[in-house]
């Protein structure tokens, strides 16, 4: 009698999915946890591209079903109605474990909730993980950084953070989760894989989500002052996204654990943000001057020897190349919102 081969053990979960990465390529099960918002769902079309089953696990606190409607007919593809800090019970190979509000508008609007999305959400994916034998990747943050004192900042910097303040139910949040991650990984050999992800921009971002690229684009498309918060120094390195989804597969594929810096090297102040907006959008937009939020980082820059030499990867769309991009998808929703009377 023939014996099974290996992938047919691993997808009926005979094997608890533990078989080298290389019989089990074709059609993975891939669970994305925040795989409707603007990260996600670019991770999510690379990997319905690549013939995958995903499945997205989503609470639609700032994601959308317009983001990834574009699959729903493909029985490859399945969304859940899920938050993250309750357990789920699924079958899959990898889990691209995004699910946490990124801006920081967002994610102060209920601190208690963004701590226990990072902390319990993230221990139940890493419960299922555990179970299931699948590989986990978790998308932690420059945040963990705090307001850096080493710039630009290396994997091996351990950060500078308060851990009382406005922001550190997001910072305190992803360092825990970092933690749990190699927990897991040291205490019960999951196969784990941590990014740290600098300021990503590019379409799908909600258009008035508060993060400065979203905001400079809508207020600049929409003819209003471009608000520039404190005195526009501080900086920031921003990142297209299809340079980080591409960073995210090469890292979840790879051999390495990290944590790496994704992110792109290329650092502004925000009065130079505010003039690549003006020069890409309209020459004659004025910026105004607001108070800046509490705690702020001053700056941030990613150095990114480690992704290069161990992954391979680097970006390729400069901040004028990219922001372009973005600026053709925000004026069809700015104006498509306008004539819906809605914005
Ligand atoms: P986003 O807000 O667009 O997406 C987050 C998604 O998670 C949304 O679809 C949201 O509905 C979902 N979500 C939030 N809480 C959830 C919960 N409890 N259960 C289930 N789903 C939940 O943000 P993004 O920019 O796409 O960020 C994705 C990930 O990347 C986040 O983990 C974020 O911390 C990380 N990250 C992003 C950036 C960036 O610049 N975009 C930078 C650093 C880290
Ligand atoms: N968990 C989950 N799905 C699974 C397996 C576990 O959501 O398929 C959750 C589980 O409910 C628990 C967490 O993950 O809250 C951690 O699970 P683990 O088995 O590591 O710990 P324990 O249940 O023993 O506390
Ligand atoms: N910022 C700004 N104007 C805005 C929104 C943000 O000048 O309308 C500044 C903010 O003070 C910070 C930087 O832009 O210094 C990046 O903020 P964002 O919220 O995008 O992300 P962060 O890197 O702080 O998480």
């Amino acid at each position: 009698q023939r014996k099974p081969s290996l992938e047919y053990l691993n997808r009926i979960g005979a094997t608890g999915g533990k078989i080298p990465l290389g019989l089990k390529r074709k059609g993975l099960r891939v669970v994305v946890t925040g795989g409707a918002g603007f990260v996600g769902s670019h991770l999510v079309d690379r990997l319905m591209a690549r013939g995958d089953t995903v499945i997205v696990v989503d609470n639609f606190f700032t994601g959308r079903k317009e983001n990834v409607m574009h699959h729903f007919s493909n029985p490859n593809f399945e969304l859940i109605r899920h938050d993250v800090v309750e357990p789920i019970l699924l079958e899959v190979d990898q889990i691209y474990h995004l699910a946490c509000p990124a801006s920081p508008v967002h994610y102060k609007f209920n601190p208690v909730k963004t701590i226990k999305t990072n902390v319990v959400g993230t221990l139940n994916m890493l419960g299922l993980a555990k179970r299931v034998g699948a590989r986990f990747l978790l998308t932690s943050t420059s945040e963990v950084y705090g307001d850096p004192l080493q710039h630009p900042q290396v994997e091996t910097y351990w950060g500078n953070v308060n851990p009382i303040g406005v922001r550190s139910c997001y910072d305190e949040g992803k360092r825990t989760a970092e933690t749990l991650t190699m927990d897991y990984h040291r205490g019960a050999n999951v196969e784990v894989r941590i990014a740290r992800i600098f300021n990503t921009y590019g379409p799908r971002m909600c258009i008035d989500d508060g993060r400065v690229v979203s905001n400079f684009v809508a207020q600049a498309l929409r003819k209003e002052p471009l608000t520039v918060y404190g005195d526009g120094k501080q900086t920031r390195s921003f990142q297209f996204v299809s340079d980080l989804v591409e960073g995210l597969m090469r890292l979840m594929e790879g051999e390495h654990v990290g944590p790496f810096n994704l992110g792109n090297p290329g650092e502004f102040t925000m009065l130079e943000l505010a003039k690549v907006v003006q020069e890409t959008i309209d020459h004659n937009a004025n910026i105004e001057f607001r108070p800046n939020t509490e705690d702020d980082p001053h700056k941030r820059k990613p150095d990114i020897t480690k992704a290069k030499e161990l992954l391979g990867w680097e970006p390729k769309v400069s901040l004028r190349q990219g922001l372009p991009l973005m600026v053709k998808d925000f004026r069809q929703r700015v104006f498509g919102d306008q004539r819906e009377g809605s914005s």
